[in-house]
């Protein structure tokens, strides 16, 4: 959704937005959702909001495909890009506030989204806590069927105790 920037009221403005927005990075499966504030501090703008959407995931350590809600809060604040231009370096109002650049007289609201969306995704994803993930000696999918390599590994442990124990006797 497109924002002209002269068209934010005095007193701010809220919008309930549900979007469908498309990454290269990721695939997001549902629209997203969020409820965003607007509020002008000319020539800057303050967007504060929280958004969640569903996105498809790979599972770092099975492999497969899985769906996570992915949900975030932000405070940003959107600064003209013609400051970069000037090579201007402001002062931060607050360390707080992530800052991104409008070029125009307009803001683009699913850029926003789509780059809170984006990073708020796990580093290492899980399709579960708990996921068992490959066995890592024979590939055997864990969360599927058990495999035998682990008792082996303890068997061939206890072979050696039992190895050692003769040759102290
Ligand atoms: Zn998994
Ligand atoms: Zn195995």
């Amino acid at each position: 959704m497109k924002i002209v920037i002269s068209e934010i009221p005095d007193e701010g403005l809220e919008l309930d937005l549900k979007n469908d927005i498309q990454s290269d990075a990721v695939k997001i499966v549902s629209p997203v959702k969020a409820v965003l504030r607007l509020d002008k501090v000319l020539p800057e703008v303050i967007a504060k909001g929280v958004l969640n959407g569903d996105v498809e995931l790979q599972c770092s350590r099975c492999l497969k495909n899985f769906i996570e809600r992915i949900s975030s809060q932000f405070n940003v604040v959107y600064r003209p890009a013609s400051e970069i231009v000037r090579g201007e370096q402001h002062q931060l109002k607050s360390d707080e506030l992530d800052t991104v650049f409008y070029a125009g007289d307009a803001l683009e609201t699913d850029d926003l989204l789509r780059e809170q969306l984006l990073l708020n995704l796990p580093m290492k994803p899980l399709c579960s806590a708990d996921c068992r993930g490959f066995c890592p000696q024979c590939g055997t999918d864990l969360n599927l069927s058990g495999c035998g390599c682990k008792t082996k590994e303890i068997d061939s442990r206890f072979e050696v105790l039992k190895k050692l124990k003769k040759e102290k006797e």
